[in-house]
């Protein structure tokens, strides 16, 4: 049959061209490394991790232990290797990280039908092709893929502001209301008093933030400066800035706040919120502690931290269809970190839809769309129907998937509910492979 191309052998690409090796079909796999080496890589293997050697949790009661149960089912390369090379971490599932990607190279080379390209691409290659060449994409093939997508829809920076499981809101301190009641009221308001917003000040201008690394010294856009940043030049920037509270008045006392906290409907089911101008570089565990002060956000989950880094994505609601094709073309897919989903499991997930699908396509099948119950067909789903407008990557989260019928407050139960769901459906599902 017709051969598939596949570039970029990270975690999203080698988990395609797996997908699509194991059913017959050739494929051949382009990759750079190591002649030519990301600013995050240093080794000549394929699915290196560059970071943590966690994989996270690896419990059925949290969204990425699910999704990685629902990709042993459906017989992960990535997630076999993981399994392999596990290394004691409690509930979370780490790794020997020369062990893990030397599996991952190992099983893919051996395989007779996949053909090892070991250069950089420059150009978009004839269809059917997967692009999976990740967050820090070679300058070249970028440009490529800008005049693909246009340059609107597509982004070198990440600037992420944290986002919140609308659930874990305490509704009895916060209020609906748009500011001056223009429009819809489409915003959540967590209201400060001066006592609050002082303490909350003193605290967010002090928190720790995250190290830079090299390659991400660059300047901050203008309107996307971290909070923290903005915040130390002074109380004022925030009183009037992401926190002015002008047009806000509490409809419970009458009264204008001091401060407003202002959140932000995230996805079209109204499950997650993100929090309006506070892009940050504060370390995750300063991000919870500091944010939690926020009034009515005491016990809020961060499904998604705030971030700021270097981080090659598209406009995946405008680019993509769930089944990780383009709209522009049906034998062009993308997958990965670029696609707009964050992290190790959820980039190889995305390879392995966008892999099934460009295999189906090589004998005339139709792609499938995954379950939007499922962890892993819901990331395929938020992606594509996420606003277009302030997109941004998403890890893999509860607050991605229908509500269950009921409100569970037990988190431990709430997802177990989830799990039994998704699996449920992903059996179903994958008989109709
Ligand atoms: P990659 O795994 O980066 O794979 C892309 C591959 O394409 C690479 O092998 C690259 O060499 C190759 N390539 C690039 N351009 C070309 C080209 N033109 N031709 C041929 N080959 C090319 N996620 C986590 O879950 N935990 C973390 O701790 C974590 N830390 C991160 C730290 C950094 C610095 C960065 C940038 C990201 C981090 N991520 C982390 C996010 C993400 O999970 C990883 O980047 C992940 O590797 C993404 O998988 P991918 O397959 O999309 O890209």
């Amino acid at each position: 049959g017709q051969s598939v191309n596949v570039i970029g052998a990270g975690l999203a690409g080698s988990e395609a061209a797996w997908q699509i090796a194991k059913r017959g079909i050739p494929v051949t796999l382009y990759e750079m490394r190591p002649k030519k080496q990301t600013p995050a890589h240093h080794t000549d293997k394929f699915a290196e991790l560059v970071c943590t050697n966690s994989l996270r949790s690896n419990s059925l009661t949290n969204a990425v232990g699910i999704l990685k149960e629902e990709m042993r089912r459906l017989d992960s390369l990535v997630i076999a290797a993981a399994d392999s090379a596990a290394v004691p971490a409690g509930g979370a599932l780490a790794v020997d990280r020369h062990d893990f990607s030397g599996i991952v190279t190992r099983k893919l080379k051996e395989l007779p039908n996949v053909t090892v390209i070991n250069d950089e691409a420059v150009t978009i290659p004839q269809v059917p092709t997967i692009i999976a060449t990740g967050p820090l994409t070679s300058a070249v093939l970028s440009e490529e893929i800008k005049r693909l997508t246009g340059e609107d829809y597509f982004y070198f920076y990440d600037a992420a502001a944290p986002i919140i499981d609308g659930e874990t809101i305490n509704r009895d301190k916060v209020y609906l209301k748009s500011r001056y009641d223009k429009g819809d009221a489409a915003y959540l308001n967590c209201p400060m008093n001066k006592e609050e917003f002082e303490a909350f000040f003193r605290e967010l201008t002090t928190a720790e933030t995250a190290p830079l690394k090299d390659f991400e010294q660059e300047k901050y856009f203008s309107g996307c400066m971290p909070v923290e940043i903005m915040a130390r030049q002074g109380a004022k920037t925030l009183l009037f800035g992401p926190l002015k509270p002008v047009g806000l008045e509490d409809p419970k006392t009458g009264k204008r706040p001091y401060a407003v906290v202002q959140l932000r409907q995230d996805n079209s089911a109204g499950t997650l919120f993100n929090m309006v101008g506070f892009q940050t570089h504060l370390k995750w565990g300063e991000q919870k502690r500091v944010f939690h002060m926020i009034p009515g956000l005491e016990d809020a989950e961060i499904v998604r931290y705030g971030v700021m880094h270097r981080n090659t994505f598209l406009n995946a609601p405008s680019i993509l269809k769930p089944t990780y094709q383009t709209k522009v073309d049906d034998q062009l897919f993308f997958a990965g970190q670029m696609t707009g989903v964050e992290g190790y499991v959820e980039s190889a997930a995305s390879g392995l839809i966008a892999g099934i699908n460009a295999a189906r396509l090589a004998v005339a099948e139709q792609p499938m769309n995954f379950p939007e119950e499922t962890v892993i067909g819901s990331m395929a789903h938020y992606i594509t129907t996420a606003s277009s407008k302030n997109f941004q990557p998403m890890n893999a989260n509860f607050g991605l998937l229908p509500p269950l019928n009921e409100r569970i407050k037990d988190k431990k139960i709430r997802g177990e509910r989830y799990a039994a769901r998704a699996l449920e459906r992903l059996n179903d599902f994958v008989i109709k492979l």
